[in-house]
């Protein structure tokens, strides 16, 4: 059996079109669609209700506030009973006609299958600074690669889902994470979509401290080039006061600079601020980490035998 996870946030108008296309790709597997609605404002969870009243294929989970992606996508992952998993989002950006060759891939003996999107008729401000930011990351970043186009479309066998479940982590970066539990991984061209209906809930913001997490999560390299910034301009501050001294000793004392002090003063509080917030960054995950929250609350589900017997363990 196939476990279909696809976290849902206020997805009302593709929900029923995407259970749809699934239902006409899968008609020759056996599969469970598990829904995920991350605290949806809109008619998603009455949606799901429908559906998993009308086939019994169908379960869904429902948090009790916006837990974000990430969590819906590990919640997703850990009540899935199929020998393998697709993760793909419901706005049918994904589409689902790759999930029958990602199965073929599966039972070529591959365990990561991953579908990877092409940036053709994407506006090139976008696809230019994702290149930028996958050179900068692979630099950056330790023990994994991220590849660009590459999403969190894919299918996990058993062992990569119990190996991405062992990562109890709390700041969850899964593009990392899929990287980093390694295993034969296969990959898969499709053209992107433009998604069908509804909106797209990234912003620019949203953006970036995603890519700044990237960046954060896999690696204590920015705290390294705190320590590479902080030598150089010291030594650059050892010159320059060498070099006043010995002006002093010859010239005399030489009272006007203020121009100098004052960039010294700025670039230095520049730097240290810059550090500071990198720091902070680091602190402030270890925080997280430590208080050890769960990462979602169910508030209501149709698969709640199998969660009171996960409780139980
Ligand atoms: N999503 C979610 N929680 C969120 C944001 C998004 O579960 O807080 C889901 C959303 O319903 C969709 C998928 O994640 O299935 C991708 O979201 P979106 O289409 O907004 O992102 P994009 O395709 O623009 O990258
Ligand atoms: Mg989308």
């Amino acid at each position: 059996m196939i476990s279909i996870i696809t976290p849902c946030f206020n997805e009302e108008d593709v929900l029923n079109a995407f259970y749809d296309e699934i239902q006409k790709v899968m008609k020759k597997f056996d599969f469970e669609l598990i829904f995920v609605d991350d605290g949806s404002q809109d008619r998603t969870l009455h949606i799901l209700q429908e559906l998993g009243n009308k086939d019994q294929r169908v379960r869904y989970l429902s948090f009790s506030r916006n837990f974000g992606k990430e969590a819906a996508m590990l919640a997703g992952l850990t009540y899935a009973r199929g020998e393998a998993a697709v993760i793909m989002d419901s706005d049918l950006q994904h589409p689902p006609s790759m999930i029958p060759k990602m199965i073929e891939a599966y039972q070529e003996g591959y365990d990561q299958v991953i579908a990877k999107r092409n940036r053709k008729d994407e506006k090139w401000t976008r696809s230019f600074t994702a290149k930028l930011y996958y050179k900068l990351i692979n630099h950056f970043v330790d023990h994994i690669t991220l590849t660009d186009g590459v999403g969190d479309f894919r299918l996990l066998s058993r062992r990569a889902i119990d190996a991405l479940l062992a990562l109890s982590e709390y700041n969850r970066f899964s593009k990392g994470l899929f990287s980093w539990i390694g295993f034969k991984e296969h990959l898969l061209e499709y053209e992107n979509v433009d998604r069908a209906l509804g909106q797209s809930k990234w912003t620019f913001f949203k953006l970036l401290n995603y890519g700044i997490d990237g960046i954060i999560s896999f690696n204590n390299r920015p705290l390294r080039v705190a320590i590479y910034m902080g030598l150089f301009t010291m030594s650059i501050d050892l010159l320059y006061v060498l070099y006043i001294l010995i002006k002093t000793i010859v010239h005399g004392v030489d009272v006007p600079g203020y121009v100098t002090i004052i960039s010294a003063v700025l670039l230095l509080g520049g730097i240290q601020m810059l550090f500071l917030g990198v720091i902070g960054e680091y602190i402030g995950r270890i925080y997280y980490e430590a208080k050890k929250r769960p990462h979602y609350v169910i508030a209501e589900d149709n698969v709640s035998g199998q969660i009171k017997k996960q409780q139980q363990k």
